[in-house]
């Protein structure tokens, strides 16, 4: 079983559409692929028709989820929201106030950008955004289109879209405590995306992540590509005193980043143990 829990589409800044990514997964020999676009499930819809619309004899199991923007004392987090339910009114409109203050927010990114000297425009972002949920990745390859950046990556410096960086702006952002205490309610499954990333800018600290294990966490995304080995080894250790499960996951961005889908995996009683928390949707399959 190859299972990778943390995939995005241009539901929000990844470049495959969700029928896309489904056709990726299969060609990457997942068995189950979780789509975790950022604040949205737009992209559920689509994909649940490409896994139904797949040969008889291709077997692939898309798990339904959304990766949330939190803030917890100044330092952003994302947490990984898996199986639970869209329509549930709570947590919906949450993600609702995200996204709609992500178009707020990235207008204001692109005019720093255009006072700090580079020629991009709003609209350029928007098409590049399409119906995606609009971030900074998007603003990054309007960057990279003016020749601004070479890469997409090389857009998040503080030069630039980095945390803290020139031309950031905050957008709204979940308290963590908060956004678990929803994602529970809806039946869905918690998961911390990420926890070590120090190359975005600050991490949550331990004692911060112990307060979310007793808010409900479910896991640690531990395998990631952000994280080197000896943050792997605190992180499981971590997950280990705190009584939460690991998880391995690409965060596949397409081609807005160079991490390949199931570049790391989540092991399968890991899974059967995340399904079994969950109570707000089914995983789609064929
Ligand atoms: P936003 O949600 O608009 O604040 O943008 C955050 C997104 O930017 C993350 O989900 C990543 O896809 C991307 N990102 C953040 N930091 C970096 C980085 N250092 N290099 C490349 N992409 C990044
Ligand atoms: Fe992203
Ligand atoms: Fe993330
Ligand atoms: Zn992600």
């Amino acid at each position: 079983m190859r299972i990778d829990l943390h995939a995005h589409s241009n539901a929000s800044d990844g470049t495959d559409s969700p029928a896309e990514l489904v056709a990726a997964a299969v060609a990457a020999g997942l068995d189950v692929v979780a789509l975790t676009d950022h604040d949205t499930v737009a992209g559920h819809a689509e994909a649940a028709g490409a896994v139904h619309a797949l040969p008889g004899d291709t077997r692939l199991t898309v798990v339904p989820g959304a990766e949330l923007s939190c803030v917890v004392d100044g330092v952003s987090m994302h947490l990984l929201a898996y199986l639970f339910d869209p329509e549930e009114p709570e947590f919906a409109a949450e993600r609702e106030l995200v996204r709609t203050d992500r178009f707020r927010r990235g207008r204001a990114v692109v005019e720093r950008c255009r006072e700090l000297g580079a020629d991009i425009g709003w609209e350029q972002v928007q098409r590049i955004a399409g119906a995606g949920s609009v971030g900074r990745p998007h603003i990054a390859s309007a960057l990279v289109e003016a020749g601004v950046v070479a890469t997409v990556s090389d857009a998040f410096t503080p030069e630039w879209l980095a945390n803290g960086g020139r031309a950031d702006v905050r957008k709204h952002e979940t308290d963590p405590v908060e956004a678990i205490r929803l994602v529970r309610a809806a039946g869905g499954v918690p998961v911390f995306a990420h926890p070590g990333a120090v190359k975005r800018g600050r991490t949550v600290p331990d004692a911060v992540i112990a307060d979310l294990a007793a808010a409900g966490l479910a896991a640690l995304e531990v395998d990631h590509t952000d994280h080197d080995e000896q943050t792997r080894v605190r992180l499981r250790g971590l997950a280990g005193e705190l009584g939460l499960l690991v998880t391995g996951s690409s965060d596949y961005h397409g081609t807005r980043k160079t991490v390949r889908l199931g570049a790391h995996t989540t092991d399968p009683a890991v899974y059967e143990a995340l399904l079994a928390q969950a109570t707000g949707a089914k995983p789609i399959e064929r």
